[in-house]
Formats: C-alpha cells, structure tokens, sequence
C-alpha cells in the first residue's frame, strides 16, 4: 500500500503561525523529514519518527521521503516558513520530474505556510503594500551574475524587495555587492526593514536605511525588505514606526528630471534639437552622480559670439568641475578623465563640425573617431553624459555640405547610442527614453 508525501510550512517558528491542516499532518506523520533546525521546530508531542538531515542534501531528503511514502508511510517533509519559497516543494518536484513512473502511487501534496517576508512584513507594518519581488542572495544554486541582474531588474524597476540567505558565513562579502547595486536606483534614505528570528525567541525586527544599514549585522537568520521610491515610515508617539508602501503609485513615466532619485551610472546619450535641454539635463545629472565632474567642452571661440556662449556656460557651471577644452581628440579627452570621476561631453554636433572644419569636408575618419570614444565611453566606470543633437528632421539641407554633415552625424550618434547604457531624446526640457529595435521588436 502506498502512502503519502506532504510538504508542509511551519510557518517562521511560532506554533500559533502554522496553519491548523499542517499541525494536523505533523500528528498524523509516521515519518517527519527535513533540515535538522527545521526538525527542532515541530512540537515535540509529534510522535513520528524523525529523520533530520544536513543543509544541502534536498535531493537526497525528497528521494527518502518519496520511498518512506512508497513504502506506506505518511510522510511529512517539514520546511520553515512556506514550503514553495526557496525550500523544499519544488525540490521534491523535481525528483518526481526526473524519475517518471517511480512514485506513480504516491499521494503528494503541499500545505502553505507564512513565509519569513509577510511574517517581517506584518511586524513592521505594510512594506509590501504594492508590487515587490523575491530574491534569494544564495548563489549555491545560481551563479552570482544572475543574482545581479536579477537584483539590478528589480531595484530597476522600483519593486520592493525581500531578500532571502541575504549573507552566510561562506559569502561574508556578496551581500555590500548586492546593496552597492540596489544604490544605482535607490537613495540612501530609502528604508529597509531588518528582520532576525521573526516570531523566534530572540526576535529583532529594526527599521533603519540603505546608507545605514550595516552588512556585518546581517546573517543567515535575517530578512531584508527594501523599500521601494516610494515605502515610508509613519511616525507614532511612544510606539515603534509603522513602515508602508502606498498602493497607489503616481509616476508612471520615467524621465531625467524624475528619474526616481537614482543615483545616475553608465554611458548616457542625450539627443535631441537646439534649446530642448540636454546640456541642462546632463549637468544636473552630473550634479547628482555625487562624483567629481569633468566637462570635455569642444567648441571653439573662434568669434565673439561662441566666446559669450562659452564664458555663460562656464559661469553656470560650479567651481569645482573641471573643464577640458577639446575641439578635436575627444578619445585623447576622455583618457585624461579620471575612471570613475563623472564625464560630461558637450557637445558631439559641434566637434563633427570642427571635424569638418578643420579636416576638410569629408570628415574623414568620423565613423572611426566614432567607433573609438564609443568603446571608450563604455569602458568607463564612472557615469558620463554625452550630449549630441538630433538635425535630421528637418527639411533636407540645400547644400551638399550641410547634407554630407546631417548624414555624418546621424551616424555617429547611431554608433553612440549602441555603446550607450541610456538614450534619452529631449525637447522642450522633457525627455523621453529611446529603447534599442531588438528590445521593442525582438532580434
Ligand atoms: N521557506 C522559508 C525560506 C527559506 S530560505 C520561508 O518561506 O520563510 C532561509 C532564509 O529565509 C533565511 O536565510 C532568512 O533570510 C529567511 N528567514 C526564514 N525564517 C526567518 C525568520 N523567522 N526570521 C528572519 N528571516 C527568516
């Protein structure tokens, strides 16, 4: 006779947060499988025989637990908090997957339990009051470059985030990583809720910030939830914060003026035509990047005019930045910027028209040059703001000249923009974002 397999949550610790049908099978059990700790949790008036075992044998345990069932047990495999999140369900699963036809007689089901983040997450109020998104930082079953993408998409796109496994004894480092990559799209002010042995003895659930947060507090028994832009603290007299995040969400577009408070990083192009904005929108991005600015300036003042256009731009511009006149090598430029010093480049129009002044009017070499700061804007680690301009849409230039330099310069944005993290396009001091063809069409 065969019996049965049920995966079941214990919820975060406390008898009383384990839903009433898991107590149920625990009684019932003839065997109790799972990670030792686990196997602590359960009341001990369970009677069933207890087969604990170590930390990262899951398909060994949900192989023993299939073949108890087999065999007629009742089986139950206990997993802390619930059992589909970064436990033992999908494990037990995937045993079925690999072996068809082997436990075709056995009953398996699987029974919810509070997984850690909603047990955090009712302690400290209403964190994951909108979207959010969960993350395991345990690169046992992942390389560690998905963990950043992953961590770089969901900060990205504002969720809030629970972070699981956040740091172990064997990645003492990987989680001041994961935080430095959540600092690209979150100011330090926003606000993360540190939750140890939730509804343990020994609870601690803190609130403090991004900059705060201290790594070396954090370990295997800790929850993260970070806010998103948007999660708050509720300040009430002789009682603890309440921390929410509101369900309504009011920006729905991005843009460089309201780019969530982020903290600017990569290659950015800024296109667009004449007075639209960009080169304000580039120095306040520079002001924001928190890092030492360098100005690439390319005009010339070769008449009074530029000269009076030059000197108001300077005088806008703080003290502190550093301008770098080149008219002509802007690699050469770019190679006297420190790595991660901030670069602002103003502009590209008009060093291809010193190109075609000062080399004839072929511009030769303009697709190489092209090629050339590209990779050498994107090899930078510090942030660096390029401006060009957008001259193709008017009506057609009435000299060969003018069409050879629209056409040359079309081209070099082109190049740019693929090398570029960011491409924004602007007009009348507002921006919207350009996405590669491949990302809106597919390859
Ligand atoms: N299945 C579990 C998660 C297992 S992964 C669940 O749903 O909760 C183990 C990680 O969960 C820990 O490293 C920690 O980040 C988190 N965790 C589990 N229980 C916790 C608790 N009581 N307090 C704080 N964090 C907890």
């Amino acid at each position: 006779m065969s019996g049965r397999v049920s995966v079941v949550g214990l919820g975060p610790g406390r008898a009383d947060w384990c839903i009433p049908e898991v107590t149920e099978r625990l009684h019932q059990a003839t065997h109790l499988v799972g990670y030792r700790p686990y196997l602590a949790m359960v009341p001990p008036t369970v009677t069933g025989e207890r087969r604990p075992s170590g930390n990262r044998v899951e398909a060994e345990r949900a192989t023993e637990a299939l073949d108890l069932a087999a065999a007629g047990g009742d089986v139950v495999v206990v997993s802390s908090g619930d059992p589909g999140v970064f436990a033992m369900a999908a494990a037990v699963i995937e045993q079925l997957d690999a072996h068809p036809g082997r436990w075709d007689d056995v009953e398996v089901e699987v029974l919810p339990g509070v997984t850690a983040a909603l047990a955090l997450a009712a302690r400290a109020g209403a964190p994951l009051g909108h979207d959010f998104c969960v993350i395991s930082l345990s690169d046992v079953l992942k390389p560690w470059s998905v963990i950043e993408r992953r961590l770089d998409a969901a900060a990205g796109a504002d969720f809030v985030l629970a972070l699981y496994n956040p740091r172990s004894r064997h990645r003492p480092h990987q989680l001041a990583d994961a935080l430095a990559i959540i600092a690209r799209h979150r100011k330090p002010e926003t606000v993360v809720v540190v939750g140890r042995n939730v509804g343990r003895p020994g609870e601690s659930v803190t609130v403090t910030t991004l900059g705060e947060l201290d790594p070396t507090q954090v370990d295997m028994s800790t929850l993260l939830l970070i806010g998103s832009t948007t999660t708050r603290t509720v300040a009430r007299p002789g009682r603890p914060d309440l921390v929410y995040t509101p369900r309504r969400v009011l920006h729905a577009q991005r843009d460089v003026h309201d780019d969530r408070g982020a903290v600017p990083t990569g290659f950015w192009l800024l296109t667009g035509g004449a007075r639209s904005g960009k080169s304000a929108a580039a120095e306040q991005l520079a002001a924001r990047s928190g890092r030492p600015v360098y100005v690439i300036a390319t005009a010339e003042p070769v008449d009074d005019d530029l000269m009076a256009r030059i000197a108001c731009h300077r005088a806008a511009r703080p003290q502190s930045w550093v301008t770098i006149e080149a008219p002509l090598d802007l690699v050469g430029a770019v190679a006297q910027v420190p790595g991660d010093a901030c670069l602002v480049l103003d502009c590209v129009t008009v060093w291809l028209g010193n190109l075609f002044h000062h080399r004839g009017e072929d511009a030769q070499g303009a697709d190489d040059a092209a090629v050339a700061l590209a990779s050498a804007l994107a090899a930078r680690s510090g942030p660096s703001f390029v401006v060009t301009n957008e001259v193709g849409l008017g009506i057609v230039p009435d000299t060969a000249l003018g069409r050879r330099y629209r056409d040359t310069l079309g081209r070099v944005n082109a190049t740019l923009a693929q090398a570029a993290a960011r491409v924004l396009f602007l007009s009348a001091g507002r921006a919207v974002e350009l996405g590669a063809i491949t990302e809106l069409v597919g390859r």
